[in-house]
């Protein structure tokens, strides 16, 4: 559920600021928190990691605006985590809304090489290009009704080049004057690529589990790092529904529970660990308890609409004058 402080705006002490926009698994609606979605900020322009259900209305409440909006990063292609593309897109395109009124980036996926039908299934340029065609008619009208910037040349949607699978190779997929991005493949079977990112700044880095099982090479992603968000099933609820046994397994075998999340930042020596993307249902104590019984460090069960303020103030230079 949104708290109060989705009403609250940039923070401008805070140069570089994580929200958790959205924390639930899906596509299942299992309570009220929003699906996965996240924001980071760094000074004036922020990028986004996900596009779970809600992630729209999200960032609005956040303070957030399309004019500052610069890139936003796809984990894997799990409807979950993308259903809301299309949304973010058209809700913040153009002066009328404060959207983006120059070429933004979408980095995602491209098709899954290790399917056997992959080479007809839609990697992350057909998704956007696919929602940019289903709107067309839309997007000619407001460009000429509305003056808006046509939107096929203001969505730029980019590909990942991915090592090969079971590679644990840490490779750079994106770089601006504000951030490097880089990322590792994790363990998400059958789905591939899934992709874990970590984003380097000024100020200090956070690094996004995406969806995994326990992986050591998300571990080396994070070395060190800030803040690690990292995702967290609770088996024993699903256990004791009514899931299908492919269904267990799935759950067993792509996803990490709590105390794993935990094991990996200590491995990585993350600084403090939010837990997000839940699925399956558990009270944030229970979250947390079990994430506290691997990790020492500082644990956050994150909800909808959570601010973090990320690393050190940028105060040195003034300090020293
Ligand atoms: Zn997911
Ligand atoms: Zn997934």
């Amino acid at each position: 559920m949104r708290s109060i402080t989705t009403e609250r705006h940039p923070d401008v002490d805070s140069p570089f600021e994580l929200i958790t926009l959205g924390t639930a698994a899906g596509p299942a609606i299992r309570g009220t928190e929003d699906g996965i979605a996240s924001a980071l900020r760094v000074e004036d322009t922020f990028y986004m990691i996900d596009f779970g259900l809600g992630a729209t209305r999200a960032v609005h409440e956040a303070g957030l605006r399309g004019k500052n909006f610069r890139a936003g990063f796809v984990t894997h292609l799990h409807s979950d985590h993308v259903v809301e593309l299309p949304a973010f897109l058209l809700w913040n395109w153009g002066a009328p809304v404060d959207g983006f009124t120059a070429p933004i980036e979408i980095l995602g996926p491209g098709q899954d090489p290790t399917h056997p039908r992959g080479s007809s299934l839609s990697g992350t340029a057909a998704m956007v290009e696919h929602t940019l065609a289903a709107y067309s008619y839309d997007a000619d009208i407001r460009a000429t009704d509305e003056a808006r910037p046509v939107l096929r040349e203001m969505v730029k949607a980019r590909e990942i080049e991915v090592p090969a699978p079971g590679s644990t190779e840490i490779f750079t997929v994106y770089q601006d004057e504000l951030v490097k991005v880089t990322a590792v493949l994790v363990k998400h079977p059958p789905i591939f690529p899934a992709l874990a990112f970590r984003f380097d700044t000024a100020y200090g880095s956070v690094t996004f589990s995406g969806d995994t099982a326990e992986c050591e090479a998300l571990a080396n992603l994070a070395r060190d790092t800030d803040i690690l968000v990292h995702e967290a099933v609770n088996l024993d609820f699903f256990k004791r529904g009514n899931f299908s046994p492919a269904f267990l397994d799935h759950q067993r075998l792509s996803h990490t529970s709590a105390e794993g999340a935990g094991r990996i930042a200590t491995l990585a020596g993350a600084r403090s660990l939010v837990l997000s993307h839940f699925a399956g249902v558990s009270t944030p104590e229970e979250w947390k308890s079990a994430a506290a019984s691997t990790y020492t460090g500082d644990i956050t069960v994150a909800t909808s609409g959570r601010r973090f303020a990320v690393g050190r103030a940028p105060a040195t230079v003034e300090a020293l004058v």
